[in-house]
């Protein structure tokens, strides 16, 4: 365990100041006024200005925590919430809950949380190398790399390369926790001087062929994987998860009974249990703290809505999909699917094609979102019965639900249709 001890007193003297004080109750009030202007959650704009009067605030208001940045392209918002939750049990932490991940959100995070001894934040795949030099945290997990956001997203090596300079070049005391699993994160973790590997899995692989180091085929052999052209290999984890149990490296098993579903939220908590140990917070406190947590910001919450039950799945790309289908096979709930193109949604959905909707056949799904079209033949392609095909998600729902005794309906939408969805039933 490393024990990083923060700011000297000047540094103190500094974030206490009236100044700093000034720059955050202006950016408060800006979010205030957005939210009230029905703009969104504010926690963006509010940081925005914040950035804006004071550009090294991130820098500031990160010393002396015991900071956390979790980065993937899948799972950075529950493994995230999940870490927050376990540092909590030793007091305040700062925490982006509401998922702005990007330089605005972490300093409205940072400045909410400024009097919190810990923070746990999520950040952008391509913002991370800036925030991990700006905030000098002492754990960054890296998860997974896989395509996403096609016409924004670089190609996910160079996000990997990025991650790797990253990590080369960290002149501060890091400690990286890498998915042993995943050729691409590894590569990246890899001239880290304190690795911390744990197998959190991958069952998505269309984006790990080739080696990140050479670019020959890698072999994989059950979970394991190498290079046959180069010294890239599987490293040796020293976290695993067993059935839905956390095994640490003394090799005790933690059972672990989310309220989260399925065996992807079970490697987050692997990882977010590899990230708290590193700060001393012990594998059972952390496993109590995990089963507290309900729903991540909406996602798998079960909404009521007109006397129906409508369980929310965010899928936004074809790695998290590939998660998502096992939990949406209990053919007893009718299946909604809401796609949209917007920019935080990637404009190009030519992704659907990836997504193995094959393993749905035969099964009834409505189709909604603005790009229910794309969606309809995309299912129907993959052997989906196409039931209704219906511009707005809740009457899709409704749709879906009308059919006799249906307790429940399963919806997954990806981005942008997922927080449309939230912000007309959870909130
Ligand atoms: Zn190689």
């Amino acid at each position: 365990m490393t024990v990083r001890v923060g700011a000297d007193a000047a540094d103190g003297r500094a974030t206490r100041g009236w100044r700093i004080t000034l720059v955050i109750a202006i950016g408060r009030l800006v979010a205030a006024m957005s939210r009230m202007l029905g703009r969104g959650r504010g926690h963006v704009v509010g940081g925005r200005v914040m950035v804006a009067l004071r550009p090294h605030i991130v820098a500031e208001l990160s010393r002396g925590k015991q900071l956390t940045l979790v980065s993937a392209t899948n799972g950075k918002s529950t493994t995230t919430r999940l870490i927050a939750e376990a540092m909590r049990t030793r007091g305040p932490v700062a925490h982006n809950a509401t998922g702005a991940n990007m330089a605005p959100g972490v300093a409205s995070a940072l400045a909410d949380g400024r009097a919190a001894g810990a923070g746990a934040l999520e950040v952008d795949e391509a913002h991370l190398p800036a925030l991990a030099a700006e905030t000098q945290a002492g754990v960054v997990v890296l998860m997974n790399l896989s395509r996403d956001q096609l016409d924004r997203g670089a190609e996910v090596s160079r996000l990997a390369a990025r991650w790797r300079t990253m990590v080369e070049q960290a002149d501060w005391p890091l400690t990286v926790v890498g998915n042993a699993d995943d050729p691409l994160v590894t590569w990246a973790c890899l001239p880290g001087r304190d690795v911390c590997w744990v197998a959190a899995g991958q069952r998505w692989r269309d984006d790990s062929v080739l080696c990140p180091a050479c670019t020959h085929t890698l072999r994989h052999d059950g979970a394991d994987w190498h290079c046959p052209h180069c010294e890239l290999r599987r490293p040796r984890p020293a976290w695993s998860i067993e059935g839905s149990a956390i095994v640490p490296p003394d090799g005790r098993q933690y059972p672990v009974h989310l309220r989260l579903p399925g065996r992807v939220n079970v490697a987050n908590a692997a990882m977010a249990a590899a990230a708290v140990e590193t700060w001393g917070v012990a594998p059972d406190a952390a496993v109590a703290a995990f089963e507290r947590v309900e729903d991540v910001d909406g996602r798998y919450v079960e909404a009521t809505v007109d006397g129906r039950r409508i369980r929310l799945l965010l899928g936004k790309n074809p790695a998290s999909w590939t998660e998502l289908i096992d939990m949406v096979t209990d053919a007893a709930r009718p299946l909604v699917v809401a796609i949209n193109a917007r920019g935080a949604d990637g404009r190009d959905p030519s992704w659907l094609w990836d997504v193995p909707f094959e393993l749905l056949a035969g099964r009834d799904a409505w189709a909604t979102g603005e790009r229910r079209f794309d969606l309809a033949v995309r299912l129907s392609v993959a052997g989906v019965t196409v039931v209704g095909v219906t511009a707005d998600p809740l009457a899709a729902a409704a749709e879906a639900a009308r059919g006799g005794a249906v307790e429940a309906v399963d919806m997954v939408a990806n981005y942008t249709a997922f927080q449309a969805v939230r912000a007309r039933v959870v909130l």
